[in-house]
């Protein structure tokens, strides 16, 4: 079967899914269309294809989280940024207050805390919430080889009720993980989650990553192999927030998901995925996302424990 055939059958098959939830914490999120879905798949040899929904815009929320600790590593060096943020899971949800016991680090940077942290070790010291997201903006808009654009009301609207997400840059200041004014952090990290990019877009950003860090359409090298290596590591470990063991068990590919509904998923050397809608199941990923993925997986032979 021609691969877009096959996706659109995959599509078919999990159309029919309507389980989970809108996310309701950002009130902006609740006035989605809950009935898109869009599914796209890039090779990195820079084949992109995209069926249903997958030309629709939303927001990348903590999809976000995944390159942004890859450009810290890059800007800063690993040590540096391992000795801010661990990387072992937390088994807590995303928005957890979340901290080693003995050294006081975020567990990982795709919970929140730690991806505050990561999100303020880009650019140099001093630099201004501004100027941060813009080398962030664009560091997303390499990787998806066009301009992206932010939802303004979606990121005033976290903005707006990011208490629990300023109470957690309090804790990293008082730690002395972060430096800057818990404010200015909270909303520069909240446009970077605002930033807006379709299914098609998610799948090529995952294929850079499955191509060890070249973008496959634009040919330009994003990031090195080792700092791939590290966050496909840790997306594999830590990305599907407190159900990242049942995901490596069923669909067995490093992945990282978002409360806008978009799940990527990055299979070294050969593909990225990505699928959105919006409906969550109750740790926050995409319901039909996670079916869809689970087949893909199947259906392909994704999984890379899986014994040839
Ligand atoms: N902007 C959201 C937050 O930090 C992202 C959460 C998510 O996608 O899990 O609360």
């Amino acid at each position: 079967t021609p691969v877009p055939d096959y996706l659109a059958e995959v599509a078919d098959a999990c159309a029919s899914s309507t389980g989970g939830e809108l996310a309701s914490y950002i009130p902006e999120l609740t006035r989605v269309d809950p009935r898109y879905f869009g599914l796209a798949m890039a090779t990195v040899d820079g084949s992109i294809y995209s069926v249903g929904d997958g030309d629709v815009e939303f927001t990348m929320q903590s999809i976000s989280k995944a390159f942004v600790y890859g450009l810290a590593i890059r800007e800063r060096g690993l040590a540096a940024v391992l000795e801010k943020v661990d990387v072992e899971p937390s088994g807590d949800p995303y928005d957890e207050l979340s901290f080693e016991a003995s050294t006081g680090r975020p567990r990982n940077p795709m919970i929140n805390a730690g991806a505050i942290t990561a999100h303020t070790l880009v650019g140099r010291d001093g630099i201004d919430a501004g100027e941060r997201f813009d080398l962030i903006h664009r560091l997303l808009c390499d990787l998806a080889g066009r301009e992206l654009g932010v939802d303004e009301e979606v990121w005033q609207s976290e903005v707006h009720t990011s208490d629990r997400n300023l109470a957690i840059a309090h804790m990293l200041r008082s730690k002395g993980l972060i430096t800057d004014p818990a404010e200015e952090v909270i909303s520069a990290y909240s446009r970077q989650c605002a930033v807006l990019v379709t299914a098609r877009d998610l799948a090529v950003m995952a294929a850079t990553l499955a191509n060890g860090g070249v973008q496959p359409v634009t040919g330009k090298r994003v990031f090195s192999g080792e700092q791939v290596r590290q966050l496909l590591s840790v997306m594999l470990t830590c990305g599907m927030y407190d159900s990242a063991g049942d995901w490596v068990s069923t669909v067995g590919i490093p992945a990282k998901s978002g409360v806008g509904g978009g799940i990527i998923g990055s299979l070294p050397g050969q593909l990225g995925i990505s699928t959105f809608s919006p409906r969550l199941d109750q740790h926050g990923n995409s319901v039909r996302g996670i079916e869809t993925f689970e087949r893909l997986s199947a259906d392909m032979g994704l999984h890379l424990m899986e014994v040839a």
